[in-house]
């Protein structure tokens, strides 16, 4: 390898919801990183956008596994649904995701079922296995991780680190460079955020992009001059590499 710092590029929330938008990251994506991006793949988000064995969106999956993307599980429907047990988490899934952090509050049981369905379904479409799972807005909470340390999933990450959950190896770390749209302050601070760490000298630099990001000329700038300024001095990698490493 060039260089021995990497570089890590994420599409989350692929659905058939965001087809277009998921073309537009991914245009922005390649020229920077090639094929080397991982698709986090929502099977139903919010209960109303399924992925369907033979349709033509498992159909563009296929073509994106084949083409050599990694293809990710990202929860099951993303949003959370379930009554907390706790007050800390159900404020923590509250503040930080207003409601998408569906791996949160599952016990161990209704975590293992929604993994093991998801990874069925993008597995029978593919031909492959899945690179990992990742939950949504990156919270897990007790029963998720309990349900992935049985799941054999090679890759699971958060908003600071990369982690093996069959062993609890760390993989990576250091966060996540990441936009936010929902209010003004957010998305002026991710603006921020995002100038800031992509010179960081951190190993493994992940870069995750999503489906609203598009909607905002001043989010595709900063994504853009991010991706240019961190493959500069940095090789794109595939989360898979990490494991290799
Ligand atoms: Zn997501």
């Amino acid at each position: 390898m060039p260089c021995s710092r990497l570089l890590l590029a994420s599409i989350h929330d692929v659905s058939p919801r965001f087809e277009g938008e998921v073309d537009r990251l991914t245009d922005l994506l390649r020229p920077h990183v090639g094929n080397r991006i991982a698709m986090l793949v929502v099977p139903n988000h919010w209960g109303s956008a399924p992925i369907v064995l033979n349709s033509s969106f498992a159909g563009r999956l296929r073509e994106w596994s084949n083409e050599g993307f990694e293809i990710f599980l990202h929860g099951f429907y993303h949003r959370d649904a379930s009554r907390h047990d706790s007050l800390s988490n159900s404020l923590r899934g509250k503040l930080m995701t207003a409601g998408e952090g569906e791996f949160l509050g599952l016990s161990k049981r209704e975590a293992a079922a929604r993994i093991a369905e998801g990874r069925k379904l993008l597995e029978d479409i593919t031909g492959r296995g899945i690179a990992g799972f990742i939950a949504p807005a990156w919270l897990y909470g007790k029963g998720a991780l309990e349900a992935l340390a049985n799941a054999d999933i090679p890759l699971a990450e958060d908003h600071f680190r990369v982690w093996s959950p069959a062993n609890d190896a760390q993989l990576a770390r250091g966060p996540v460079i990441t936009w936010a749209s929902r209010t003004r302050p957010r998305l002026l601070s991710s603006l921020m955020a995002a100038a800031a760490l992509r010179r960081a000298p951190i190993k493994a630099l992940r870069i995750g992009v999503h489906p609203p990001d598009v909607r905002h000329p001043v989010l595709v700038r900063s994504i853009q001059s991010t991706l240019s300024v961190a493959s500069r001095t940095r090789t794109p990698a595939r989360y898979g590499d990490l494991l290799a490493a």
